[in-house]
């Protein structure tokens, strides 16, 4: 492992930071204090300061040399609505929030980027420190870019990682294309007619809608899809019913779907509204489909994977350095990035052994073991990318 003594000398000072996000835990839209924090130090560290983008969303930026090639660098700065039961010291003072998915790591190996890029100045352009509110569920990345984000800032390639506990600190993965899926959601409303349970023939009855389609629904993986493409229907709610002897009138059953690909997303929509139709036209009932695409899948271009590759093997040696990860279902809202500039997004190994508890448990805390590493990849990916004296400068 190659950490830089600059950066050792750092993570005291960054567990800090660390602790201190992780007590006061915010959530989206509403990362005020985290978003003030953030600037503060920014600017502490000598860097030009934009606030306000995706309301609480910070970019900071820092130019050095004469070079005209930018690059950007993005963190996460939610928690999550999660009571937090982990115990540890710093734990949340907010009832309900806390930061369980790590982004208080996120934000602070990326202030520990900053500070050190800013003393050190081993680069010849421009980096882009980008602070994005709202990763969880409401798409704070997505806000960001259409509020100009690229615009303001222009980049030739961004970049972005989320901690990864079922991977050992040390350790940290990436690959060219998909790395997470796109996250979509639905709702289907059927209509039948409510009846006494004893006379069901004076009925129309949505609970045997409601069985046949969680069944068929799980036809469109096994029987519609190529078997070497990938992707997931789960339902996950069924609302009917109040009583034992009542044929309810209406049933509500909501899911999601999860795919790599948009003509594999486009499949699995079309067979969900026609499986739905034709179960509601079978049993005479009406039903509507609210089908939303909320997130798309978070995919790495193959250049830049190879640079985020490269600094990764500079920091934890080839050995640690997965190039070719199994791609996960769950997904990410710097996917809205990725749509918009060529990245890469890695995952970088925090696990505490076997019974670590995974993103989004409430026994969940950061694992601080990771700071030094993940701060090291920034720095190495900034030192590569805007290397002075490099040929890209020219272009
Ligand atoms: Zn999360
Ligand atoms: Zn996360």
């Amino acid at each position: 492992m190659k950490l830089a003594a600059e950066i050792a000398a750092l993570v005291p000072e960054m567990k800090t930071w660390r602790h201190y996000i992780h007590a006061h835990p915010e959530t989206a839209f509403e990362e005020t204090a985290t978003s003030a924090f953030v600037a503060d130090k920014l600017r502490a560290f000598g860097l030009d300061v934009h606030t306000g983008l995706a309301k609480t969303g910070v970019v900071g930026v820092l130019r050095c040399g004469s070079g005209s090639d930018a690059i950007g660098l993005r963190a996460d700065l939610d928690a999550l609505h999660i009571h937090e039961k982990s115990g540890v010291t710093h734990a949340s003072k907010t009832a309900g929030k806390m930061h369980a998915c790590g982004h208080d790591g996120h934000t602070t190996m990326l202030l520990g980027a900053a500070a050190t890029l800013a003393r050190s100045k081993r680069f010849d352009g421009t980096v882009y420190f980008i602070f994005q509110p709202a990763e969880e569920n409401e798409g704070g990345g997505r806000v960001m870019v259409e509020e100009g984000l690229f615009d303001r800032f222009p980049m030739r390639a961004v970049y972005g990682m989320h901690n990864w506990p079922r991977m050992p600190v040390g350790a940290i993965a990436t690959k060219p294309g998909p790395l997470m899926g796109a996250y979509d959601i639905f709702e289907i409303v059927v209509t039948g007619k409510g009846a006494h349970a004893a006379m069901p023939y004076q009925g129309k009855d949505p609970m045997l809608f409601a069985a046949h389609a969680i069944s068929a629904l799980q036809t469109i993986v096994a029987r519609n899809l190529h078997p070497l493409d990938a992707g997931v229907v789960s339902v996950t709610q069924v609302h009917g019913g109040d009583t034992w002897n009542v044929i309810p009138q209406e049933v509500v059953l909501r899911g999601t779907v999860r795919t790599f690909r948009r003509d594999v997303q486009d499949l699995i929509e079309q067979r969900l509204r026609t499986i739905v139709a034709g179960i509601a036209a079978m049993f005479e009932m009406s039903a509507t489909v609210r089908y939303e695409r909320r997130y798309p899948a978070t995919v790495n271009s193959a250049e830049e994977a190879k640079h985020a590759i490269a600094a990764a093997t500079a920091v934890v040696g080839a050995a640690n350095v997965d190039p070719d990860p199994v791609p996960e279902m769950g997904s990410e809202d710097f996917a809205f990035m990725l749509e918009a500039k060529p990245g890469c997004y890695i995952w970088l190994g925090s696990g505490r052994g076997p019974e670590t508890p995974g993103l989004h448990n409430p026994h969940y805390d950061f694992n601080d073991d990771a700071l030094a590493i993940g701060t090291s990849y920034w720095v190495t990916l900034v030192e590569q990318q805007l290397a002075a004296g490099s040929a890209r400068r020219a272009a």
